[in-house]
C-alpha cells in the first residue's frame, strides 16, 4: 500500500521531498512497525509555500463562489468514493478502529459539502444610513493566506474542518498536519487537486512543527492561523501572533464532565458515556473525562456500564470487531498510567480494566477502565487524560453538580443527561461551556459552531460560525451627490 518514501510536500501544484532529502518515519501504532517515510520540511519549505499561496489568492480570492463551491463539491463526491481506502490509511496510520476510522472520513466529507453549499451564500449587508446622502455597504471578503495546523487524533476531519470553509471563503492556505499522520493529509491534498484546485491555494508541508509554525507567525502574508491541539501550544501561537495581529482560531483542550441525573434513563445514559469515553481509545478533545452521577442511581448507573465496558474489544484497528485500538504513542501511555497511579494513591478502587493490555501487539494498548471513589484533587479530575479511564463521582443536587462540571479552566464541551426538558434546559444555560450535549454525545456536525470558552480556545468551526472566521466585513461608505 505504502513505497519506502512518499512524497509529502505539495508547494505550488508540485509533489516534491525536501531539498535535503531529511525524512521523517511514520509508524503504525498498533505494530509499532514503519509504514513509510515523509519529507522533513521546515522554514525554507514553508516560505516558499506562503509565497505560492500569496500569490494563489489574487486568482482564488476573486472568483466567484459558485465557482469555488463546484471544486469543493467535486472533492466531497470523491472523499465519498473512496471511504474504504482512505478509511484504511487513517486506521494504519492512527490506530482507531476502521469502523470509526471511515465514520471519520465520512465526516470529513461533510465539510467539503456543506461548505460547498456555503460558498455562495457570503453575504454582505445594505445598512439604512441616517444622512440622505450616503449609502452604507458591507461586504464579506476573503481573509487572506491562511495557516492550518492540525492534530493526529482524527487526522481527516480536522483538515476539512478548517480547510473547506477557508477555501469556500476565498482563502488559500499552507496546511501543516500532526507529524504522527501526515498520510491522511496527502490523500486528502490529492482529492483537492483531482477536484481541479488551482496551483497555489492549497500547499501541505510536513516536518518540524516548530520551524514550520514559526514561520507562519513570523509572515506577514499569513493573516490568520487555524489551529486545533494542545492548551500549551495554542497559547505560544496566541503570544506569537501578537507582532502581526494576526487573526487566529483555536480549538484547544478539553476536561468534559457528564452528569447523570437521577430521571435519566440509565440504559441510555450507560450507552452514551461508553461511547464518549471510549471513542477513539478516548483520544477526542470532547470526550467525557469525569462523571457525576446521583448518588440515588450510582450503582445502577455503575453496574450496567461495566457490563458494557467489559465486552468492548481491544485489538487491531483494521479487524472490523475491534472496539479499541492502540494509544497513539509511549508519551500518551505514561500519561494514562500517571492519571490512574495518582487516583489510585489518592484512594480510587478499580472497578473494571487498570492495567495495559498484553496482547499479541507492540503498540500501546490499554484496557478501558472505570475508577469509582473518586475526589478532586486527582489528577484526572483536573488535567485532560486522553485515554480510556473513567472516573465515576457522586452527587446529590444539581447546583452542586453544575458547581463542580464548571470548576475548570477548561469550556470545551458537557453532557447532561435527564429526561426533564426544564431540567435541560436551566442546566445547559448554567454550565459554561461552548458546546452542551443533551443526551447526545456526538454533538460535531458539519452544519453547526463547535468551539471552547475560557481556555478551551477562540473561534467556531462549523456552520456559518465557522465561514465567518475566514472573512473579514469590509465597510464602504459612499457619498452619492
Ligand atoms: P498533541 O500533544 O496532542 O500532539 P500539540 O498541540 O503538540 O498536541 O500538536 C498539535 C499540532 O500542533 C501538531 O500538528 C503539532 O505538530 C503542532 N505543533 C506542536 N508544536 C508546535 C509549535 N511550536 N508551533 C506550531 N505547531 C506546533
Amino acid at each position: 500500500m505504502f513505497e519506502n518514501e512518499t512524497k509529502s510536500i505539495f508547494i505550488n501544484g508540485k509533489w516534491r521531498n525536501v531539498d535535503s532529502q531529511q525524512t521523517d518515519t511514520i509508524y503504525n501504532p498498533a505494530t509499532l512497525k514503519p509504514i513509510t517515510k515523509v519529507a522533513y520540511g521546515g522554514a525554507n519549505e514553508t516560505e516558499e509555500a506562503i509565497k505560492a499561496a500569496s500569490e494563489a489568492f489574487q486568482l482564488w480570492g476573486e472568483m466567484t463562489g459558485r465557482e469555488r463551491s463546484r471544486i469543493l463539491y467535486k472533492a466531497h463526491e470523491l472523499m465519498l468514493e473512496e471511504v474504504d481506502r482512505l478509511g484504511e490509511i487513517l486506521t494504519i496510520e492512527q490506530g482507531k478502529p476502521i469502523k470509526e476510522a471511515k465514520g471519520e472520513i465520512k465526516g470529513a466529507a461533510s465539510f467539503l459539502l456543506w461548505y460547498a453549499e456555503e460558498a455562495s451564500r457570503a453575504y454582505g449587508e445594505w445598512i439604512p444610513s441616517s444622512n440622505k446622502s450616503k449609502r452604507l455597504l458591507v461586504i464579506p471578503q476573503p481573509v487572506g493566506v491562511v495557516g492550518a495546523i492540525t492534530p493526529w487524533n482524527f487526522p481527516a476531519s480536522m483538515i476539512t474542518r478548517k480547510i473547506a470553509p477557508a477555501l469556500a471563503a476565498g482563502c488559500t492556505i499552507v496546511l501543516k498536519p500532526a507529524p504522527e499522520t501526515p498520510l491522511s493529509a496527502i490523500e486528502i491534498v490529492k482529492i483537492l487537486e483531482r477536484a481541479g484546485m488551482p496551483n497555489g491555494v492549497v500547499n501541505l508541508v510536513t516536518g518540524d512543527a516548530e520551524a514550520i509554525g514559526n514561520t507562519m507567525l513570523t509572515s506577514k502574508e499569513v493573516r490568520l492561523i487555524t489551529f486545533t491541539g494542545s492548551t500549551e501550544v495554542g497559547k505560544h501561537l496566541m503570544r506569537e501572533s501578537a507582532d502581526h495581529v494576526k487573526k487566529l482560531s483555536l480549538e484547544l483542550g478539553g476536561h468534559a464532565p457528564i452528569i447523570v441525573f437521577d430521571d435519566a434513563d440509565i440504559d441510555k445514559a450507560t450507552t452514551l458515556a461508553l461511547a464518549s469515553k471510549f471513542r477513539n481509545n478516548g483520544q477526542t478533545c470532547i470526550c467525557a473525562n469525569r462523571i457525576y452521577v446521583h448518588d440515588s442511581v450510582k450503582d445502577i448507573f455503575t453496574q450496567q456500564l461495566t457490563k458494557k465496558v467489559e465486552k468492548l474489544k481491544i485489538g487491531y484497528g483494521l479487524d472490523d470487531d475491534t472496539d479499541l485500538g492502540p494509544l497513539i504513542n509511549q508519551q500518551a501511555s505514561e500519561k494514562v498510567q500517571k492519571h490512574l497511579d495518582d487516583a489510585i494513591e489518592k484512594g480510587a478502587a478499580i472497578v473494571t480494566g487498570g492495567d495495559k493490555w498484553s496482547g499479541d501487539m507492540e503498540g500501546y494498548f490499554y484496557q478501558p477502565t472505570v475508577l469509582s471513589c473518586i475526589s478532586d484533587d486527582m489528577l484526572i479530575m483536573n488535567e485532560e487524560t486522553f485515554g480510556p479511564v473513567m472516573p465515576i463521582q457522586t452527587f446529590t443536587d444539581e447546583k452542586t453538580a453544575i458547581q463542580n462540571a464548571n470548576n475548570t479552566d477548561y469550556g470545551l464541551a458537557a453532557y447532561i443527561f435527564t429526561e426533564t426538558t426544564s431540567r435541560a434546559i436551566r442546566v445547559s444555560e448554567k454550565l459554561e461551556y461552548g458546546i452542551v450535549g443533551v443526551n447526545d454525545v456526538f454533538p460535531a456536525v458539519a452544519e453547526a459552531p463547535f468551539g471552547g470558552i475560557k481556555q478551551s480556545g477562540v473561534g467556531k468551526e462549523g456552520g456559518h460560525y465557522g465561514m465567518d472566521e475566514f472573512l473579514e466585513m469590509k465597510y464602504v461608505s459612499m457619498g452619492i451627490e
